[in-house]
């Protein structure tokens, strides 16, 4: 039987088998049928993709609040190169801009912008956008985008959207990169 992850027992606490395995499937870039495949050609049992997504939120939170851990210590870094003591100054610095996409080809929905410190090199910000919206699409169905019910619909949604409310999508007229900006 594999070792608990929590030294301390805890109902439901995650097994460190169980949470490699899920982690190496997300890795991968891959979901639960994968490993349903996986687990059936090694002929071996396999979880509920109940507990999958258990596992999947638990590594979610895991990274998201590492990563939070990883700002803040950077900000303050970088707060104390340019001269900071104090965590309320208001400190002048230069930063670059950048961004990313999660796959190659121009085709992606989704994308990544990074703020950059000049000075020391360090990401300080970063924001994921999607051009996707699931909830706009599946109102689009069923409505039909050029009804009245649905732009009745938008206006409610707009604020939740995570397409166009927040985000300015600009095309590069040269390289065709496309970087998210926030409004
Ligand atoms: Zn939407």
């Amino acid at each position: 039987m594999s070792r608990e992850i929590s030294r301390h027992k805890v109902l439901n606490a995650p097994f460190d088998i169980n949470m490699r395995l899920v982690q190496g499937i997300l890795s991968l870039g891959l979901g639960y049928s994968a490993l349903e495949k996986f687990c059936m050609n090694m002929n071996l049992n396999i979880m509920s993709s109940r507990t999958f997504n258990f596992y999947k939120k638990k590594i979610l939170d895991g990274h998201l609040f590492a990563a939070n851990q990883m700002f803040c210590n950077i900000r303050k870094d970088v707060e104390e190169v340019y001269g900071s003591r104090n965590d309320n100054d208001i400190v002048d610095i230069g930063v670059s801009y950048d961004g990313s996409w999660l796959t190659r080809g121009h085709t992606s929905n989704i994308g990544i912008g990074c703020v950059i410190d000049l000075l020391t090199g360090f990401v300080i910000d970063f924001e994921v956008m999607s051009k996707r919206c699931e909830e706009c699409q599946q109102t689009k169905l069923a409505l039909d985008e050029d009804t009245a019910e649905f732009h009745f619909w938008y206006e409610g949604h707009r604020d939740f959207c995570s397409i166009t409310c927040r985000v300015i999508w600009l095309d590069g007229s040269q390289s065709r990169n496309k970087i998210v900006g926030k409004t």
